[in-house]
């Protein structure tokens, strides 16, 4: 009877502390990852002669923005 009791509570103890144990392994890794550098993660770098940063415009006859060097949208009476 007292082995059983004992067996249960070495049982609970076991899963208990393993739960803990993934459960700091998880939050480890979480906080490892967050403080990693962006690494080889495709960054925005905008040239310096400005020619990759453009202001869009709305086009008043589809609404939708688009650079004015990209000419007309194809719309008729498009202003562009
Ligand atoms: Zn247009």
């Amino acid at each position: 009877m007292f082995a059983k009791i004992l067996l249960t509570i070495v049982a609970v103890a076991i899963v208990w502390f393993g739960f803990k144990y993934l459960q700091r392994v998880t939050e480890l890794r979480e906080r490892r990852d967050a403080r990693a550098p962006a690494g080889d993660k495709p960054r925005f770098e905008p040239v310096a002669d400005g020619e990759s940063v453009q202001d869009l415009e709305k086009c008043s006859i589809c609404n939708t923005f688009r650079s004015p060097k990209l000419g007309p949208c194809g719309r008729v009476n498009c202003p562009y």
